[in-house]
């Protein structure tokens, strides 16, 4: 595959920005060799400077789930930019994305929005912080929400215990207020409550986890969850920065049935625009200036263009009632299809899936919290994922994240998948 191109502009961008890239997954760290630079895009492909074709299973970590430059998104965009591309003052369009949200996800009476998943969580949590009147959150290992400092914590330390910043610039008076314990643990969750429930303001969960690989909440360890919040009067916030309108239209709350106080999004909901919100009962978002103390505030929050491209998308997910469905039928083929040549090439691999997430790990053990991922084995991923490139099949470039199917993937493509699969796999078994 030439990508000489590709080299030439990761070259200019590491001139100009730090690693070369805008944020740091992109630049390929975790899997070593050089960022692919893109120019377009179109359904379920994607298409590099030098012209190579690549499907995409990570589509923008997770936005794009009707696929790339899907036409209503588009013209919903286009209709917009003829009126206006920001006011910084009301607008329409907010008011109308906002009812749709809370007509559609479960307990959200209204919703702020903002611009990044990272703010939709850290505000969150503010009011948590507010409504309580305490300052400790807790959050789980190997879930992300969000750059903020209150949630750059060593994110391996299976024990419990209070925070070590995981990055420098972070002061260790803020993380200190932050209490790391293992994802699907029901035992440390139970003893931490005994032991501070009273201390906890809020607890911020991934419920479906995406960012250590897709790891799904075991039976019991949600409700359980749900239960000890409500017994000590603490917050329970879902980030569904990317399960929101992901695994269906109303999210985790829907498909899990547990509602939580507090929620985030992201992702899914700005179609591919900069877009993210959060949202809750009246008594809480009530909070949230102006109508209350809470300070919160964004110069391009509820963006029109974004706006716009949101409304257009979640009436599309809306629409087609077949569309979740779909999206966990090609999840699941994906799955069943690594597992049938896996196994035919004698290498051992788990995956995880739930609805139009899911993760590979290389590995037999099953793969419940950042432990159980952090055993698998990251060297074969690495070649992996080269391989998978070279087959012109875009994976995350991690082995820490979940992948994202679009509803642009049909049948042929799956085939595609398959037999990219089964090369790469045939070649790592011959090594
Ligand atoms: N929460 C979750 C669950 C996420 O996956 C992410 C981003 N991957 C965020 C929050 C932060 O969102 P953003 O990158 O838009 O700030």
């Amino acid at each position: 595959m030439n990508t000489i191109q590709s080299e030439l502009w990761a070259s200019r961008a590491r001139s100009v920005s730090p690693g070369g890239v805008n944020s740091p997954v992109r630049a390929f760290t975790a899997v070593g060799g050089m960022p692919i630079t893109f120019a377009t895009a179109e359904g379920a492909w994607l298409v590099d400077v030098d012209g190579n074709r690549y499907l995409d299973l990570i589509n923008s970590w997770g936005p794009m789930i009707l696929g790339h430059r899907h036409p209503a998104v588009v013209s919903a965009i286009e209709q917009q930019l003829h009126r206006a591309m920001s006011f910084g003052a009301p607008s329409t369009l907010e008011v109308e994305l906002a009812e749709r949200m809370c007509s559609i996800v479960p307990g959200l009476e209204q919703v702020r929005l903002v611009s990044s998943g990272t703010e939709a969580c850290m505000s969150a949590v503010r009011v948590a912080r507010a409504a309580t009147g305490r300052e400790t959150i807790v959050k789980f290992a190997g879930c992300y929400h969000g750059h903020a400092d209150a949630f750059l914590m060593s994110a391996g330390s299976g024990a419990l215990a209070n925070g070590v910043p995981s990055s420098p610039g972070v002061p260790v008076s803020v993380v200190a207020t932050t209490i790391v314990i293992p994802f699907n643990d029901i035992e440390s969750l139970q003893s931490l409550f005994d032991d501070r429930g009273h201390e906890i303001a809020a607890v911020i969960v991934e419920p479906i986890a995406g960012n250590m690989g897709c790891v799904p909440a075991e039976p019991g360890f949600l409700p359980t969850l749900r239960a000890l919040c409500d017994m000590h009067g603490t917050v329970l916030i879902f980030d569904e920065v990317m399960t929101g309108f992901r695994l269906a239209l109303g999210g985790a709350q829907q498909t899990t049935g547990i509602r939580a106080d507090l929620v985030t999004f992201g992702k899914v909901l700005g179609g591919g625009m900069p877009l993210a919100a959060f949202g809750g009962a009246k008594n809480l978002m009530n909070m949230v200036s102006p109508a209350g103390p809470v300070y919160q505030a964004g110069t391009l929050s509820g963006h029109p263009v974004a706006v716009a491209a949101g409304i257009a998308t979640l009436d599309l997910l809306a629409n087609e009632p077949e569309v979740y469905s779909n999206l966990d039928e090609t999840a699941r083929a994906i799955c069943h299809r690594l597992h049938a040549r896996a196994e035919q090439h004698g290498i051992p691999i788990t995956t995880n899936q739930y609805g139009s997430m899911l993760s590979v790990h290389f590995t037999q053990e099953r793969v419940i919290n950042l432990d159980s991922a952090m055993r698998a084995d990251v060297g074969r991923f690495r070649i992996f994922f080269h391989g998978m490139l070279n087959q012109g099949v875009y994976l995350p470039p991690s082995a820490f994240e979940s992948w994202f199917v679009s509803a642009a993937i049909t049948g042929a493509e799956l085939d595609l998948i398959d037999s990219a699969v089964d090369t790469v796999l045939y070649a790592m078994s011959a090594d």
